[in-house]
């Protein structure tokens, strides 16, 4: 791959405009988009990888896509390898967001357009454009879901119990979701009408990495819930609810609860998530998890899709965010998508009939 010429793409861009570039020399290359992708062990991102594949495949674009087992190393060399093969584009759903400034440094000295996907990258200039959902709202969602089904707003006083937990410190996202929820919570757990037994419950957002759960593990939140089930509630003493930011955290959690003996429809707590991951789609039709705030990665994919054609075509980059994303050397261009939030009553009309999932994987 050659620096772009720009111009023969810019008429077709209505459509996907197609991976082929125009070399100096009017010959023509295909345009090569490095894909690296944090870990196949999430259902999520296993959906992002193959359909962003799939839809610049089929765009005519070459790709290569590379999973890095949440491996901070291993995902430094892919995207060398990346870089020494070529790639004009770099597509990045970083496992530490702060880590990979060095090796972008390397894509920037070979004109590679680097796109941040789903995840911030920090402390580098050369960031280009970031596409993710609206992570704050992710939160706010889930706040705003435990005030109403608790009944706060209705002037309920409880006081009810809370566990808050919050996602990997390495993850840029994972201080805007705990954030958006805490922003709505934190004025009742003031006021005594959640008390956090545990007392893990950050003084102030900025504190949210004492209860973040690394590498957003299942098992890791299951021990964290255990403990703080035998070591603070005794007896009759039960969580009411459990702040989960993701659905990964949201599994290991409820296999806690199974495991301490609550029961679904009983005194089974309310429980967000994050993600729509099939398992835990399958939990809340089995009364297991409240809600899931739902982010369409096909979507998302989308969006990255029209940003390399664009980048491609030599177009403006579309962005509809200039503000929120100050990665330490640069406020990052943006295209944030909105969330929504989804429960057991909306899982056949939207989960289903958006086609996110057939009836049968979720045995309806
Ligand atoms: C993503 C979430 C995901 C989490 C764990 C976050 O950065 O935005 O969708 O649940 O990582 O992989």
């Amino acid at each position: 791959a050659t620096t772009l010429t720009v111009g023969a793409l810019g008429a077709c861009s209505a459509e996907r405009a197609g991976g082929a570039e125009e070399t100096s020399d009017g010959g023509s290359e295909t345009t090569m988009v490095g894909i690296a992708m944090p870990t196949r062990s999430l259902e999520r991102w296993n959906n992002d990888g193959s359909h962003l594949e799939e839809l610049l495949g089929d765009a005519g674009y070459e790709t290569s896509l590379q999973y890095a087992d949440n491996k901070v190393d291993q995902q430094i060399t892919q995207i060398q390898n990346m870089v020494n093969e070529g790639a004009d584009i770099l597509v990045v759903a970083s496992i530490d967001g702060t880590a990979l400034a060095p090796v972008l440094q390397d894509a920037a000295d070979e004109d590679v357009t680097v796109i941040a996907y789903d995840r911030l990258i920090n402390e580098s200039e050369n960031v280009d454009y970031y596409a993710t959902f609206d992570n704050e709202l992710v939160g706010t969602l889930q706040g705003e879901y435990i005030v109403d089904q608790l009944g706060l707003d209705d002037g309920e006083k409880g006081p009810f119990t809370l566990e808050p937990f919050a996602g990997s410190p390495d993850d840029n996202n994972a201080k805007f979701f705990f954030k958006g929820a805490w922003d709505v919570l934190s004025p009742y757990v003031e006021d005594g009408v959640l008390e956090v037994p545990s007392g893990k419950a950050p003084a102030t957002v900025d504190e949210w990495t004492s209860i973040g759960i690394q590498g957003w593990e299942s098992a890791k939140a299951q021990s964290e819930m255990e403990n703080r089930l035998n070591s603070f509630y005794e007896g009759d003493d039960k969580v009411d609810v459990v702040l989960s930011p993701n659905d990964s955290l949201a599994l290991g959690i409820e296999q806690a609860l199974e495991g301490a003996g609550y029961e679904p429809g009983k005194d089974w707590p309310i429980i967000t998530g994050q993600d729509a991951d099939e398992a835990n789609v399958k939990n809340m039709l089995a009364d297991k998890q409240s809600m899931t705030v739902w982010k369409d990665t096909r979507t998302l994919g989308d969006q990255v899709a029209t940003m390399v054609d664009q980048i491609v075509a030599g177009e403006e980059v579309e962005v509809n965010d200039t503000e929120t994303y100050d990665n330490g050397m640069k406020v990052v261009p943006s295209y944030l998508l909105e969330p929504q939030v989804v429960t057991k009553d909306d899982v056949e009309d939207v989960l289903v009939g958006s086609g996110f999932y057939e009836a049968s994987d979720l045995g309806l």
